[in-house]
């Protein structure tokens, strides 16, 4: 109960701003004052100002109004001025960039919190405090840093409270401020009180109530009494104690604070049961319930409720006792049930941002790995088109080349076949006598020169004829050449096919032939030679030959070995045979052997 009796004065701390610096003490205090002794008025009073603020009206002037009322409203639970006056600053604060509007909405919400006991008052004047800490002006730092002992000391954390409100106290007592000073003492009184101090806390609420005393402040000296009555209460000076108790009750009641007069009157009551007086302390503390009751303050009722059924214990009315007990603990679970759902109100908001943030970033992630996804698969398409298109052109060069590879293996093939048939005619045609279409002399001495290379190993000799047209000049002559070229295959094709079977016919010169018969023998070749010229001679000549006609003679050599040992004299031998056919008459067979 120390503490809440503490909320009385905790809010009466007004800032005084560079510039109010100079402003007389009493006006500053008188407003201080009035948060205490006439904090609806001072509500009232401040909205008007702030109304009526014109546009130049300076960004201090209106903090200033707007503390003021926050400050009021606390002490009377008016929670909308206190609303108004939290939003007013946050909005100051963020329009100019205004720190202290930000921490005086910071330190409004923090004592909010504290007094309702929902959510997290102490977190909420240490941001308040941060955004101040560095400022130049050493009212501002003594302002934030009692405001900090305040919200500790009022938060029941008396031991990390002690040395803030030591803080506090040296801040205040340095700037002069004895209302600031009378303040941090009482906060420091309290923290004692809270640590079961009660002789500190004496020496702390006494020091207090002479600074109030010394400017005047009546009313809250009364108030700080009464925080020290408790303590008389704890070391057994009871009588002092209730004297201190009854003052400020009367003040809270004209004032109007009601819940103030509700802790005071249950102060006077414990105060009543303490000396001994059970009826006055039963009838003091329903007063108490009832007027809690009335004005709806369920937040006070689970303790003024459990005082009544101890007193009623204590005055023998044991149902009484037992039916007060029971309403303390179904409202304490209901209070704390509300103030759980609070927190879990608060939490479930918390939870759903970052959730919210969670899904958010999720979804960005998802986007982003999409893109790159997508990224991917387009590379990797360009690439494959790319691929293919280079397989492509691959193919078409691969099957280009290939074409032309066909195409020039196949013109290389023409071309020599071409070449071979060109080459092949060549030969024939080097080979072959292109009148009569028999092999040529060159022929004649390639077959010869290889025959004779095969050596000597038959026993039957190879026979050569060499034939001469007897007298063909007078073919050519009588008949012309042309007819004379007619004689000349005709008589090739009569050689040719009487030859056929044993030899090759060859025409070595105009109208010289040559007959080579490989391994014929001596008879069989003058045979055949006597058989070729008689062969001739019987041959039916075209009448435009103008000829019966047509005898040769024919000198025929054996290539036994002996007499012919190399071509050349083979084909002297038959030479001179064909010399001496001619010689003898011509249209005969000669033989070289004969020569011999
Ligand atoms: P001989 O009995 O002494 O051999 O008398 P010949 O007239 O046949 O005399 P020779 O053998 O010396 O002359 C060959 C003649 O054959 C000369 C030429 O007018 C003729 N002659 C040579 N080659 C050809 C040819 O291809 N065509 C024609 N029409 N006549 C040719
Ligand atoms: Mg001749
Ligand atoms: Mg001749």
């Amino acid at each position: 109960m120390a503490a809440m009796r503490g909320m009385l004065l905790i809010c009466l701390c007004l800032l005084a701003l560079p510039g109010h610096a100079r402003v007389v003490v009493p006006e500053r205090d008188a407003l201080r004052y009035r948060t205490e002794s006439d904090p609806r008025g001072l509500i009232a009073d401040m909205r008007q100002q702030l109304d009526h603020l014109g546009d130049s009206a300076s960004s201090a002037r209106e903090r200033d109004l707007l503390w003021l009322m926050g400050t009021a409203a606390v002490n009377v639970n008016d929670d909308t001025a206190l609303t108004e006056a939290v939003l007013r600053l946050d909005s100051l604060a963020s329009a100019q960039h205004f720190s202290l509007a930000a921490a005086s909405a910071g330190f409004l919400r923090s004592r909010q919190l504290i007094a309702t006991g929902i959510g997290d008052g102490i977190s909420e004047a240490l941001r308040a405090a941060a955004k101040v800490q560095n400022d130049s002006n050493p009212v501002v730092r003594a302002w934030a840093s009692y405001n900090l002992c305040d919200a500790y000391a009022m938060s029941d954390k008396a031991r990390s409270a002690l040395s803030l409100c030591e803080k506090a106290q040296d801040a205040y007592r340095e700037l002069g401020d004895t209302w600031g000073l009378a303040q941090a003492e009482n906060d420091q009184g309290i923290n004692f009180a809270n640590l079961d101090q009660a002789e500190n806390a004496i020496e702390l609420y006494q020091r207090s109530r002479q600074h109030f005393a010394s400017i005047g402040m009546d009313q809250l000296v009364v108030m700080v009494g009464d925080n020290m009555a408790r303590m008389y209460l704890k070391t057994g000076r009871v009588r002092e104690a209730l004297a201190l108790s009854q003052t400020p009750l009367a003040q809270e009641l004209a004032t109007g604070r009601v819940s103030d007069a509700l802790v005071s009157r249950a102060n006077i009551a414990t105060d009543y049961a303490a000396l001994g007086q059970p009826a006055l302390a039963l009838s003091t503390i329903s007063i108490a319930v009832t007027d809690a009751r009335a004005a709806g303050m369920d937040g006070l009722l689970p303790d003024l409720l459990a005082r009544r059924s101890q007193m009623n214990e204590r005055a023998g009315h044991s149902a009484q006792a037992l039916v007060d007990a029971r309403e303390a603990i179904r409202l304490l679970g209901e209070h704390n049930a509300k103030a759980l759902r609070a927190d879990e109100a608060a939490l479930e908001t918390r939870y759903a941002g970052r959730e919210r943030e969670l899904r958010i970033r999720t979804l960005e992630h998802q986007n982003r790995l999409q893109d790159l996804a997508l990224k991917t698969a387009r590379a990797q398409a360009a690439e494959r088109t790319e691929a293919q298109q280079h397989q492509a052109l691959i193919g078409m060069v691969v099957k280009g080349v290939s074409v032309a590879l066909i195409l020039i293996v196949g013109l290389l093939y023409l071309l020599l076949r071409a070449q071979r048939r060109h080459a092949a005619e060549l030969r024939i045609q080097t080979l072959r006598d292109p009148l009569t279409g028999i092999e040529n002399r060159r022929a004649f001495m390639q077959r010869a020169m290889a025959l004779l290379g095969d050596g000597h190993a038959s026993r039957q000799p190879h026979v050569l004829m060499l034939i001469d047209f007897d007298h063909f000049k007078q073919v050519n002559d009588s008949a012309g050449h042309p007819q004379g070229d007619r004689v000349l295959s005709l008589v090739t094709g009569y050689l040719n096919r009487a030859v056929a079977a044993t030899g090759h016919v060859a025409r070595i010169g105009g109208e010289e032939f040559a007959v080579l018969c490989p391994r014929l023998g001596a008879e069989a070749g003058l045979r055949l030679a006597e058989t070729l010229r008689a062969g001739v001679a019987a041959l039916p000549l075209p009448a435009t030959v103008l000829l019966d006609h047509i005898t040769v003679s024919i000198g025929v050599a054996l290539f036994d070995g002996s007499q012919c040992h190399d071509l050349s004299s083979w084909m002297k031998a038959a030479d001179a045979a064909l010399y001496s056919a001619k010689s003898f008459g011509r249209n005969r067979v000669v033989s070289s052997t004969v020569l011999h």
